[in-house]
């Protein structure tokens, strides 16, 4: 096999540099300068040294060294065999190979297979750091739930595979629910596995920003050639976008010149793209294109799971009643969950004791989440007021008995809200609408679903509504 060669002298390049890290430098200098690399065969690399001295020191105290570490690097059972060679040989062998070396100083990237580990940690977290990925959102210690399993699917099989099967993907949810977790995953996975590829992650607002600040510099190109050299893209939060104009013109070019070179790109948004308001229709038909999949607040058994795991990995210890309890009442998203946890841990930590259960739940208590988390507390008075609003007109009128046109729908956006949003019955709805029969909330209802089937802009009209409200803009 011709290229066995080359890539077993690239794994002993890097066996080279991972002892030279642990070998005192003098001790490293002494012995591997005089070690050169022969040739490979299968699963066998040859190396040659310049006398019987030398082979029998580096036998005893370096042989099994080297072999593990290219057993580690090649995921095979390597076996390293020695011969002796003229010392003009050996220097003859490393002449290439040091300018090389030296050449390649600024860019010390070792191209090697995928195995066990492409590169080393140190390295890899310096990679992570430059392109701003927050190296503690991985794909292993993201919980999977019925709620995410798709979107961690496709993440996974992009980090895999980048530039191939999904591209551009979306993955567009509500806030804290691990958008961000996702799409920093696929970076750092594509880092430690595939080095080579260039990756890069922005918010929306740093590129946004960043592209103001080269105007004002007269550095546009430079930030063009920046942007549009990377493998990889990954864009968080693109809803920042909205009523950006340049900004949005400038990403869409970049869109273009990544997609025809078919790079990757993966971007995050808070809610579909259809709902994204001030976006240019070209801009938004190429988020569309690809794949687009969504990310759900986890049910009970995936926020215990998640709860469990966060747990775990800070080696503390919570009473399975206060997680149950914790699960049963914070159900927004995991930010949320993680927020609980977090002041449990630090009180328990505080008092160097494990927390009762009387405690957590006055300690919760008063947490936000779980304050406002009850869709039953957004009251249908407040529903009523904010859909009046929209449309300009009183709550009055709203619960009045009136029948003009202008007043029956948003009666009927107000009343199919309630339903949506609150745990209220028909009947209890009826009741806050001015003393209205069940029957009169359950078409409304009805009536309002089937407009927003046939209506687009109308569904996106209710669906804001309905955001804004469980968003808590109340
Ligand atoms: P988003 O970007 O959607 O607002 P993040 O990705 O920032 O949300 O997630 C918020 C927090 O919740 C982060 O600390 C993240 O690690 C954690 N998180 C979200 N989803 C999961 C999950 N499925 N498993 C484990 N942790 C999660
Ligand atoms: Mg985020």
């Amino acid at each position: 096999m011709s290229d066995t060669h080359t890539t077993y002298f690239e794994f002993w390049q890097e066996t080279a540099s991972r002892i030279k890290e642990t070998l005192p430098e003098q001790e490293f200098h002494t012995w591997f300068n005089r070690i050169a690399y022969l040739r490979s065969e299968d699963r066998k690399v040859i190396l040659a040294v310049a006398s019987q001295f030398i082979l029998d020191t580096v036998i005893s105290r370096y042989r099994d060294m080297i072999r593990n570490t290219l057993i580690e690097l090649t995921g095979e059972d390597i076996n390293v065999v020695f011969e002796i060679v003229s010392r003009s040989e050996i220097e003859q062998i490393q002449k290439p190979h040091k300018m090389e070396e030296e050449k390649s100083e600024a860019k010390p990237v070792v191209q090697i297979q995928p195995a066990s580990r492409a590169i080393s940690d140190e390295k890899a977290l310096k990679m992570k750091k430059d392109c701003n990925l927050n190296p503690s959102y991985e794909f292993n210690n993201f919980v999977i739930g019925d709620n995410s399993a798709f979107a961690y699917n496709a993440s996974l099989a992009i980090a895999k595979n980048p530039g191939v099967s999904y591209n551009p993907c979306l993955i567009y949810g509500g806030v804290g629910l691990g958008k961000t977790h996702l799409l920093t995953s696929i970076g750092n996975y594509i880092i430690n596995n595939t080095p080579e590829l260039k990756v890069m992650y922005v918010t929306a607002e740093m590129f946004t920003n960043e592209f103001i600040e080269s105007i004002g510099s007269q550095k546009t190109q430079q930030f063009k050639n920046k942007f549009r050299k990377v493998d990889v893209l990954l864009i968080d939060d693109i809803h920042f976008l909205q009523g950006k104009d340049s900004t949005q013109e400038e990403l869409f070019h970049t869109f273009n010149n990544l997609y025809d070179s078919k790079k990757q790109m993966v971007f995050t948004c808070d809610r579909p793209i259809k709902e994204l308001k001030n976006i240019t229709d070209r801009l938004s038909s190429r988020f569309e294109r690809g794949l687009n999949v969504d990310l759900q607040p986890p049910n009970y058994e995936t926020r215990m799971a998640i709860l469990k795991k966060k747990i775990a990995e800070r080696g503390s210890s919570i009473s399975e009643e206060i997680l149950n309890y914790i699960s049963t009442n914070v159900c927004t998203n995991v930010r949320d969950l993680e927020a609980a946890l977090t002041k449990l841990i630090a009180y328990s930590e505080l008092l160097g004791q494990e927390i009762s259960f009387e405690k957590a739940k006055e300690l919760l208590g008063i947490l936000p989440s779980l304050a406002a988390n009850s869709n039953q507390t957004l009251s249908i008075d407040t529903i009523i007021k904010v859909v009046g609003e929209y449309f300009n007109v009183s709550s009055f009128e709203i619960k009045g008995k009136k029948k003009n046109k202008s007043l029956i729908q948003p009666r009927q956006i107000a009343m199919f809200l309630s339903r949506e949003i609150t745990e209220f019955s028909t009947t209890e709805i009826g009741t806050e609408f001015g003393g209205r029969d069940h029957t009169t909330v359950m078409h409304a209802h009805d009536r309002i679903e089937s407009l927003m089937k046939g209506d687009e802009a109308f569904a996106n009209t209710i669906l804001k509504l309905k955001r804004d409200l469980t968003n808590g803009k109340k």
